[in-house]
């Protein structure tokens, strides 16, 4: 049982590294307008070291646990960059929630997902507001919670909790950026919305997708 579900999560990280590379360009025009232009490429070579670092994870019998903390590891060394490094500490929190000898429940996959974004938060210090991926993930988990205690329905709650997440990156084009890198041209950042807000929130959106497939 362990092993299917280090193999889903192999599987999982393979949806989101296909999603990554679909938006690349996209990722990558948003970050280039008050930024480096470098998101897209940090999200596409993150999650392809997550793939393949989960993946000989697995071929060597690992666990839940030990495929998230080695994906983890391999999406903020190959990103580079801070969201990389975020998105890197977000998988090995994820897997903290898993035990390698047992199976898991929906529970435990929303428990990931709430501990893993949570990380995001506790890690980066940024604040609601701040124009970060934080104004993503503040909705995001506060939906999730909320869907899912009240119906159970993994992917009904997380489709649910991506869309709230996908209106609020969108709702941060109207404000200015006051962390990261684009905090220097902040002002420029007006009328763009955040691109790691962005890239969570429809990377979301394909999980939820997978949930309910
Ligand atoms: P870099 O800024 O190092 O080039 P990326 O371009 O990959 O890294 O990522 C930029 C994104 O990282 C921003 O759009 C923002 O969402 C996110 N980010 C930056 N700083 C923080 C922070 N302190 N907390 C949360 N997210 C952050
Ligand atoms: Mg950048
Ligand atoms: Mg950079």
């Amino acid at each position: 049982e362990s092993r299917e579900v280090a193999a889903s999560i192999v599987e999982a990280l393979e949806v989101l590294r296909a999603t990554a590379s679909e938006h690349q360009e996209y990722f990558g025009r948003l970050d280039a307008v008050a930024g480096d232009g470098d998101h897209g490429q940090g999200m596409a070579y993150g999650s392809r070291g997550a793939v393949q670092a989960g993946r000989s994870a697995v071929e060597k019998g690992a666990g839940a646990r030990t495929v998230l903390l080695h994906a983890g590891d391999a999406w903020a060394e190959e990103a580079g960059g801070t969201s990389g490094a975020l998105w890197g500490a977000a998988l090995i929190a994820a897997g903290s929630v898993f035990d390698d000898a047992e199976g898991a429940t929906p529970d435990h996959v929303v428990r990931a997902l709430l501990t893993g974004s949570d990380a995001i938060s506790r890690l980066g210090g940024a604040a609601p507001g701040d124009k970060t991926m934080v104004d993503a993930i503040v909705p995001f988990r506060e939906v999730l919670a909320t869907e899912f205690g009240a119906t159970a329905d993994l992917a009904v709650s997380t489709r649910k909790a991506a869309a709230v997440a996908r209106e609020a990156a969108d709702a941060t084009a109207g404000i200015a950026a006051r962390r990261g890198r684009s905090r220097v041209l902040g002002e420029k950042s007006v009328g763009t919305p955040d691109p790691g807000a962005v890239s969570f929130s429809i990377l979301m959106g394909a999980l939820a997708e997978l949930f309910g497939s």
